[in-house]
Protein backbone atom coordinates (compact mmCIF):
# COMPACT_ATOMS: atom_id res chain seq x y z
CA UNK A 1 0.00 0.00 0.00
CA UNK A 2 2.68 2.47 0.99
CA UNK A 3 5.08 1.31 -2.40
CA UNK A 4 1.72 2.60 -4.38
CA UNK A 5 1.38 5.58 -2.55
CA UNK A 6 5.23 6.48 -2.78
CA UNK A 7 5.21 5.97 -6.91
CA UNK A 8 2.31 8.23 -7.38
CA UNK A 9 3.68 10.20 -5.12
CA UNK A 10 6.84 10.57 -7.55
CA UNK A 11 4.52 10.73 -10.56
CA UNK A 12 2.63 13.68 -8.95
CA UNK A 13 5.75 15.47 -8.17
CA UNK A 14 7.16 15.46 -12.15
CA UNK A 15 3.63 16.54 -13.18
CA UNK A 16 2.40 19.49 -12.72
CA UNK A 17 -1.23 21.58 -14.64
CA UNK A 18 -0.03 23.27 -17.34
CA UNK A 19 -2.72 25.81 -16.88
CA UNK A 20 -2.19 26.55 -13.25
CA UNK A 21 0.86 24.66 -12.07
CA UNK A 22 -0.75 22.98 -9.53
CA UNK A 23 0.33 19.39 -9.06
CA UNK A 24 -1.70 17.02 -11.38
CA UNK A 25 -3.04 14.15 -9.61
CA UNK A 26 -3.87 10.85 -11.82
CA UNK A 27 -3.15 7.30 -11.79
CA UNK A 28 -1.03 5.36 -13.88
CA UNK A 29 -2.85 4.44 -17.18
CA UNK A 30 -4.52 7.53 -17.34
CA UNK A 31 -4.15 9.48 -20.36
CA UNK A 32 -6.45 12.42 -19.41
CA UNK A 33 -6.27 14.09 -16.98
CA UNK A 34 -8.71 17.50 -15.20
CA UNK A 35 -6.58 19.51 -12.48
CA UNK A 36 -8.46 19.35 -9.56
CA UNK A 37 -7.79 23.10 -8.48
CA UNK A 38 -8.41 25.06 -11.48
CA UNK A 39 -10.42 22.42 -14.13
CA UNK A 40 -8.27 22.34 -16.83
CA UNK A 41 -8.21 19.30 -18.80
CA UNK A 42 -4.56 18.37 -20.50
CA UNK A 43 -3.06 15.08 -21.97
CA UNK A 44 -0.76 13.33 -19.74
CA UNK A 45 2.21 12.84 -21.66
CA UNK A 46 2.21 16.31 -23.34
CA UNK A 47 1.20 18.38 -21.00
CA UNK A 48 -0.84 20.04 -23.93
CA UNK A 49 -4.65 21.10 -23.77
CA UNK A 50 -7.54 18.61 -24.53
CA UNK A 51 -8.79 19.38 -27.65
CA UNK A 52 -11.71 17.89 -27.96
CA UNK A 53 -15.37 19.26 -25.92
CA UNK A 54 -15.63 18.73 -22.69
CA UNK A 55 -18.98 18.10 -21.08
CA UNK A 56 -20.61 16.52 -18.05
CA UNK A 57 -23.99 16.04 -16.83
CA UNK A 58 -24.75 17.56 -13.12
CA UNK A 59 -25.52 15.57 -9.95
CA UNK A 60 -28.22 16.47 -8.44
CA UNK A 61 -28.63 14.66 -5.51
CA UNK A 62 -27.02 15.38 -2.15
CA UNK A 63 -25.70 12.65 0.64
CA UNK A 64 -29.22 12.59 2.65
CA UNK A 65 -31.48 13.02 -0.94
CA UNK A 66 -29.38 9.69 -1.87
CA UNK A 67 -30.23 7.58 1.27
CA UNK A 68 -33.67 8.73 0.82
CA UNK A 69 -33.71 7.00 -2.72
CA UNK A 70 -31.62 3.85 -1.63
CA UNK A 71 -34.54 3.75 0.97
CA UNK A 72 -37.63 3.78 -1.43
CA UNK A 73 -35.52 1.41 -4.19
CA UNK A 74 -35.29 -1.53 -0.79
CA UNK A 75 -38.87 -0.87 -0.26
CA UNK A 76 -39.91 -1.19 -3.86
CA UNK A 77 -39.80 -4.55 -5.78
CA UNK A 78 -41.09 -7.85 -5.01
CA UNK A 79 -37.84 -9.60 -4.95
CA UNK A 80 -36.66 -7.41 -2.22
CA UNK A 81 -36.70 -9.04 1.44
CA UNK A 82 -39.83 -7.52 3.55
CA UNK A 83 -36.91 -5.78 6.00
CA UNK A 84 -34.49 -5.05 3.74
CA UNK A 85 -34.66 -0.95 4.00
CA UNK A 86 -35.35 -1.78 7.52
CA UNK A 87 -32.73 -3.18 8.37
CA UNK A 88 -29.57 -2.65 6.13
CA UNK A 89 -26.70 0.12 6.75
CA UNK A 90 -25.69 2.44 4.10
CA UNK A 91 -21.40 1.88 5.06
CA UNK A 92 -20.15 3.27 2.00
CA UNK A 93 -21.60 6.16 -0.33
CA UNK A 94 -19.36 7.82 -3.47
CA UNK A 95 -19.67 10.20 -5.70
CA UNK A 96 -18.17 9.11 -8.60
CA UNK A 97 -17.93 11.52 -11.90
CA UNK A 98 -16.91 8.39 -14.55
CA UNK A 99 -15.65 9.40 -18.06
CA UNK A 100 -17.22 8.35 -21.27
CA UNK A 101 -16.33 9.00 -25.05
CA UNK A 102 -19.34 9.86 -26.88
CA UNK A 103 -19.42 9.37 -30.24
CA UNK A 104 -21.80 9.76 -32.59
CA UNK A 105 -22.05 7.82 -35.23
CA UNK A 106 -24.47 7.59 -38.75
CA UNK A 107 -24.59 3.70 -39.20
CA UNK A 108 -25.97 2.30 -42.48
CA UNK A 109 -26.12 -1.18 -43.20
CA UNK A 110 -27.18 -3.45 -46.17
CA UNK A 111 -27.51 -7.39 -45.71
CA UNK A 112 -28.64 -10.25 -47.37
CA UNK A 113 -29.68 -13.52 -45.96
CA UNK A 114 -31.96 -16.51 -45.86
CA UNK A 115 -34.95 -17.17 -44.30
CA UNK A 116 -35.24 -19.99 -42.86
CA UNK A 117 -38.69 -19.50 -41.54
CA UNK A 118 -41.12 -20.67 -44.25
CA UNK A 119 -40.64 -23.37 -46.92
CA UNK A 120 -38.78 -22.97 -48.84
CA UNK A 121 -36.93 -20.51 -47.68
CA UNK A 122 -36.20 -17.12 -49.78
CA UNK A 123 -33.51 -14.94 -49.80
CA UNK A 124 -34.12 -11.96 -48.20
CA UNK A 125 -32.64 -8.10 -48.32
CA UNK A 126 -32.57 -5.80 -46.10
CA UNK A 127 -31.28 -2.61 -44.51
CA UNK A 128 -30.86 -0.86 -41.32
CA UNK A 129 -30.26 3.02 -40.99
CA UNK A 130 -29.49 4.34 -37.78
CA UNK A 131 -27.80 7.70 -35.86
CA UNK A 132 -26.11 6.83 -32.47
CA UNK A 133 -24.83 8.53 -29.90
CA UNK A 134 -22.85 5.98 -29.02
CA UNK A 135 -21.13 5.96 -24.88
CA UNK A 136 -17.98 4.28 -24.28
CA UNK A 137 -16.63 4.45 -20.91
CA UNK A 138 -13.46 5.29 -20.69
CA UNK A 139 -11.80 3.69 -18.17
CA UNK A 140 -10.33 -0.13 -18.86
CA UNK A 141 -11.33 -2.63 -15.94
CA UNK A 142 -14.84 -1.04 -14.70
CA UNK A 143 -17.48 -3.22 -13.49
CA UNK A 144 -19.82 -0.07 -13.96
CA UNK A 145 -22.67 -1.72 -16.22
CA UNK A 146 -22.20 0.47 -19.15
CA UNK A 147 -25.30 -1.16 -21.16
CA UNK A 148 -27.92 -0.38 -18.51
CA UNK A 149 -26.76 2.84 -18.21
CA UNK A 150 -28.15 5.76 -20.07
CA UNK A 151 -26.59 9.50 -19.90
CA UNK A 152 -29.46 12.16 -19.18
CA UNK A 153 -28.04 14.02 -22.61
CA UNK A 154 -30.81 16.42 -21.88
CA UNK A 155 -28.19 17.85 -18.89
CA UNK A 156 -25.16 18.05 -20.80
CA UNK A 157 -23.20 21.20 -20.04
CA UNK A 158 -19.86 22.08 -20.45
CA UNK A 159 -17.12 21.02 -17.71
CA UNK A 160 -16.35 23.53 -15.03
CA UNK A 161 -15.00 22.16 -11.73
CA UNK A 162 -16.50 24.59 -9.65
CA UNK A 163 -19.68 22.53 -9.84
CA UNK A 164 -18.12 19.17 -8.74
CA UNK A 165 -18.80 18.63 -5.23
CA UNK A 166 -15.94 18.67 -2.44
CA UNK A 167 -16.42 15.26 -1.90
CA UNK A 168 -16.95 13.96 -5.43
CA UNK A 169 -14.24 12.12 -7.14
CA UNK A 170 -13.44 13.07 -11.40
CA UNK A 171 -12.12 9.85 -12.57
CA UNK A 172 -9.65 10.69 -15.40
CA UNK A 173 -9.87 8.84 -18.68
CA UNK A 174 -7.52 5.78 -19.75
CA UNK A 175 -8.33 5.52 -23.12
CA UNK A 176 -7.57 7.77 -26.58
CA UNK A 177 -10.49 8.99 -28.72
CA UNK A 178 -9.37 7.02 -31.88
CA UNK A 179 -9.55 3.56 -29.36
CA UNK A 180 -12.94 4.76 -28.26
CA UNK A 181 -14.16 5.38 -31.75
CA UNK A 182 -13.17 1.72 -32.65
CA UNK A 183 -14.50 0.40 -29.74
CA UNK A 184 -17.59 2.16 -30.79
CA UNK A 185 -17.64 1.02 -34.65
CA UNK A 186 -17.28 -2.72 -33.33
CA UNK A 187 -19.82 -2.52 -30.65
CA UNK A 188 -22.63 -0.73 -33.35
CA UNK A 189 -21.19 -2.91 -36.01
CA UNK A 190 -21.90 -6.34 -33.49
CA UNK A 191 -25.60 -4.88 -32.50
CA UNK A 192 -26.24 -4.30 -36.32
CA UNK A 193 -25.48 -7.78 -36.95
CA UNK A 194 -27.66 -8.82 -33.94
CA UNK A 195 -30.56 -6.64 -35.86
CA UNK A 196 -30.17 -8.33 -39.23
CA UNK A 197 -30.21 -11.98 -37.47
CA UNK A 198 -33.54 -10.65 -36.03
CA UNK A 199 -34.90 -10.37 -39.46
CA UNK A 200 -32.79 -13.13 -41.16
CA UNK A 201 -31.91 -16.84 -40.14
CA UNK A 202 -28.44 -16.76 -41.65
CA UNK A 203 -26.56 -13.82 -43.14
CA UNK A 204 -25.17 -13.98 -46.49
CA UNK A 205 -23.84 -10.52 -47.26
CA UNK A 206 -23.55 -7.53 -44.54
CA UNK A 207 -22.17 -4.62 -45.26
CA UNK A 208 -22.06 -1.67 -42.15
CA UNK A 209 -20.79 1.86 -43.53
CA UNK A 210 -19.67 3.86 -40.40
CA UNK A 211 -19.75 7.85 -40.44
CA UNK A 212 -18.30 9.61 -37.28
CA UNK A 213 -19.39 12.82 -36.64
CA UNK A 214 -18.37 14.87 -33.10
CA UNK A 215 -16.73 13.11 -30.63
CA UNK A 216 -17.31 14.56 -27.08
CA UNK A 217 -15.48 13.81 -23.81
CA UNK A 218 -17.92 13.80 -20.83
CA UNK A 219 -18.07 13.00 -17.36
CA UNK A 220 -21.26 11.71 -15.73
CA UNK A 221 -22.17 11.47 -12.27
CA UNK A 222 -22.74 8.25 -9.99
CA UNK A 223 -23.22 7.19 -6.69
CA UNK A 224 -21.57 3.93 -5.44
CA UNK A 225 -23.07 2.57 -2.66
CA UNK A 226 -22.38 -0.41 -0.10
CA UNK A 227 -24.90 -1.62 2.14
CA UNK A 228 -25.04 -3.87 4.97
CA UNK A 229 -27.79 -6.45 5.28
CA UNK A 230 -27.67 -9.73 7.66
CA UNK A 231 -24.04 -9.51 7.54
CA UNK A 232 -23.48 -9.33 4.08
CA UNK A 233 -22.46 -6.42 2.22
CA UNK A 234 -24.27 -5.55 -1.68
CA UNK A 235 -23.73 -2.91 -4.12
CA UNK A 236 -25.65 -0.43 -5.82
CA UNK A 237 -24.84 1.87 -8.98
CA UNK A 238 -27.17 5.00 -8.98
CA UNK A 239 -27.44 8.23 -11.38
CA UNK A 240 -26.55 10.82 -10.21
CA UNK A 241 -28.69 12.94 -12.82
CA UNK A 242 -31.62 11.24 -12.57
CA UNK A 243 -31.61 9.46 -9.43
CA UNK A 244 -32.48 6.26 -11.06
CA UNK A 245 -30.81 2.99 -9.56
CA UNK A 246 -28.56 1.16 -12.66
CA UNK A 247 -28.01 -1.76 -11.00
CA UNK A 248 -28.43 -3.09 -6.98
CA UNK A 249 -27.63 -6.02 -5.76
CA UNK A 250 -30.31 -7.87 -4.20
CA UNK A 251 -30.02 -10.33 -0.92
CA UNK A 252 -32.18 -13.37 -2.00
CA UNK A 253 -34.93 -14.24 0.13
CA UNK A 254 -35.07 -16.94 2.28
CA UNK A 255 -38.39 -18.94 2.31
CA UNK A 256 -39.79 -20.70 5.27
CA UNK A 257 -39.13 -20.42 8.55
CA UNK A 258 -35.36 -18.91 9.68
ZN1 LIG B 1 -4.70 23.49 -12.92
Amino acid sequence: MLNVWCQNMSIVDEIRCSNCGAPLQFSPGELVATCRYCGFTQVIQTGEAFEFEHSFVLNEYSQEKIDELVRDWMRGGFLKPGDLAKSSKIVEKNLIYLPFWLVSVAANSSYKGIFERITPPVLKEGKIEKKYNWLVLARKASDFPTREYEVPLEGKVPFDFRKVEGFAKVLNSEIEKDEAIDMAKQQIETLHDFLAKQDVDKIVEMKTDLEIGDTVYLHAPAWFIVYEYKGERYRIVLDGATGAVVKGDIPSTKFGLV
